[in-house]
């Protein structure tokens, strides 16, 4: 498969027709970890399954295509994502990254910044970010939208910026997924995703992803991937695949439902205040009494109380105290992460149900 075709043809088809020597039409998956040598100094192309599997391979093609960019490596997490893009760069590299990030993700740079491994500065706003870039930054990192609160940056402006000063910017794109916005033609140089959300979307497989169009970085990634081996399984590359082929229906249905679901929260007395881009299926709002978070969210039947988001089910997630608990309250409180917010991922139900549930919890 290749970049010529539109990207719905390319979800649809991944792994298809791989196997060659079957025709098998679902690509098959290869539990080996080890592979034959035809012969003393011959290679089939498969050595070792940590260093490159069949199943996994045919899966980074289409996850480089859909981004497209040339090279794309699928890893055991979106974090083992994260971890692999940083550590190609040295002791001691300069990070200015967005203050409104994963948890998750802030909370590694803590403890590395705390080992002296990295220094972090954190920027509230785009322009901020921008004028904190200075010819010493090396590494520029941003979520856009951000998460939870749903800020856009331009990612053309950031990584003119980050390039001016020679520095390299990391995107990680989990939240509109290629199928809103693909970075590396917009000059980021390095692309991550917890492909555990989107791009996977059912809730059943943890995985990540990172992508590049830079060979030179795409060598350093591949040699410590390989070395380390936070790989993705087989059995989790194949499933990966299987979500990927209706990503963009999955996206569609939800950005539609999340829609709706907007207008219809910003009707009720009750919701303060609702963060939507106009796309995609993360909807954040903040509740006008939040004493009545612990009812709402246990009044809800449709819609499930669970951290994480990209299935195909609706959730709701508490950032206070589940995806960015470890982030003090007073940094949190600081660029508008309150205590107020709840947020939500639609999913593809049908939206009247979810309107209804989200009614019975939230109504007056
Ligand atoms: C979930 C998430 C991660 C971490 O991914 P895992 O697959 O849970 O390791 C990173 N970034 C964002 C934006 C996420 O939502």
């Amino acid at each position: 498969m290749t970049n010529e075709y539109k990207l719905a043809t390319i979800l649809a088809h991944t792994g298809i027709k791989s196997d060659e020597a079957t025709g098998a039409l679902a690509a098959p998956i290869h539990f080996s970890t080890t592979y034959q040598h035809p012969e003393f100094g011959k290679s089939t192309g498969f050595d070792y399954t940590r260093t490159k599997n069949p199943t996994r391979a045919t899966l980074e093609k289409t996850l480089a295509a859909i981004e497209q960019a040339d090279y794309a490596l699928a890893t055991s997490s979106g974090m083992s994502a994260i971890v692999l893009a940083f550590e190609i760069f040295p002791v001691g590299a300069k990070v200015v990254a967005a203050r409104d990030l994963y948890g998750g993700s802030f909370r590694w740079f803590n403890d590395k910044e705390s080992e002296g491994r990295f220094t972090v500065e954190y920027a509230n706003t785009e322009s901020d970010l921008l004028a904190a870039i200075s010819d010493d930054t090396d590494i520029v990192y941003i979520e856009t939208p951000t998460n939870p609160l749903m800020v856009e940056f331009d990612i053309a402006t950031v990584a003119k910026a980050a390039h001016d000063k020679g520095a390299k910017l990391i995107v990680d794109n989990t939240f509109y997924s290629p199928i809103y916005q693909n970075p590396i033609p917009l000059g980021a140089d390095i692309v991550v995703h917890s492909a555990t959300k989107y791009l996977a979307g059912h809730n059943d497989v943890l995985a990540g992803i990172v992508v590049t169009n830079d060979q030179a970085i795409y060598d350093k990634l591949f040699y410590n991937l390989n070395t380390t081996g936070s790989t993705l399984s087989p059995f989790d590359s194949y499933l990966l695949m299987r979500g990927l082929k209706t990503l963009k229906l999955r996206m569609e249905k939800a950005t539609e439902n999340a829609r709706e679901l907007v207008t219809f929260l910003k009707t009720l007395p009750t919701v303060k205040e609702v963060l939507y881009t106009g796309k995609g299926g993360m909807i954040s709002f903040k509740v006008a009494d939040e004493s009545k978070i612990p009812t709402i969210i246990n009044r809800l039947e449709v819609i499930t109380f669970a951290e994480s988001l990209g299935g195909v089910e609706s959730l709701i997630t508490y950032p206070r105290t589940q995806t960015h608990a470890d982030i003090p309250e007073d940094v949190r409180l600081s660029y508008g992460l309150t205590n107020d917010l709840l947020r939500l991922s639609i999913g593809i139900e049908d939206v009247d149900d979810l309107k209804q549930d989200l009614k019975a919890a939230l109504g007056a």
